[in-house]
């Protein structure tokens, strides 16, 4: 496929996928405190990131000022000595400047879907991290449980209901998604491994 029609391809899927999210962000509005300047999801992650999304987000580093490009080269080879090769190795994403994303709107769909509650592949609801630290859903998660009570969503009176969507990573970069878009993922791994 010509590299002109990936992109496009790519981007009408990102076009698709800010509409949708933003419809489920709107549905929950009850549930979600994400506010600017708030980064948490960005400071402490592995950042899963397919080849797609990983030439996009270079689309966007390129437009940085150098001085910018910069820092970013700089963080990168700090935190890849950090890992050294371990698993599971989490760090604050180098896009991140003064609780910002640099490159936002050419960030992953990671960084588009985080903070709703999605299904996991084993159908289970997942509720984002940030909950128990008094953010996304804290007004309905029993702390306890950890769970969504019941209880707490009737105390807040007439709103719609917490619901979980289908926002899981695996399914919004799945092969039906491929196929229907005309998009081809590639490799995924976390982002810092990208480079
Ligand atoms: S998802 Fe959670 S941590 Fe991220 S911006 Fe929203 S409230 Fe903050
Ligand atoms: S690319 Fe941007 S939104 Fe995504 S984790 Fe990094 S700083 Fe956060």
């Amino acid at each position: 496929m010509p590299e002109n029609t990936k992109l496009s391809n790519y981007l009408f899927y990102m076009s698709y996928l800010n509409r949708k999210l933003e419809g489920f962000f709107e549905n929950q509005s009850p549930y979600i405190f994400c506010k600017k300047g708030c980064s948490k999801c960005c400071q402490n992650g592995e950042y899963p990131f397919s080849k797609a999304e990983f030439d996009y987000l270079m689309v966007g580093f390129l437009q940085l000022p150098i001085d910018i490009q910069e820092k970013i080269k700089a963080k990168v080879k700090k935190i890849k000595k950090e890992k050294n090769g371990k698993e599971g190795f989490v760090y604050e994403c180098p896009f991140l400047f003064n609780n910002q994303c640099s490159v936002y709107d050419f960030r992953g769909i990671i960084c588009r879907s985080f903070g709703l509650m999605s299904i996991n592949d084993k159908g289970a609801s997942k509720i984002p991290f940030c909950a128990f630290e008094n953010l996304n859903y804290s007004n309905v998660v029993d702390f306890d449980t950890k769970i969504v009570s019941s209880e707490k969503y009737k105390k807040l009176g007439n709103v719609n209901e917490p619901l979980a969507f289908n926002t899981s990573y695996s399914f919004l970069t799945s092969e039906n998604i491929e196929k229907n878009f005309h998009i081809e993922f590639g490799d995924k791994k976390p982002l810092i491994d990208w480079f």
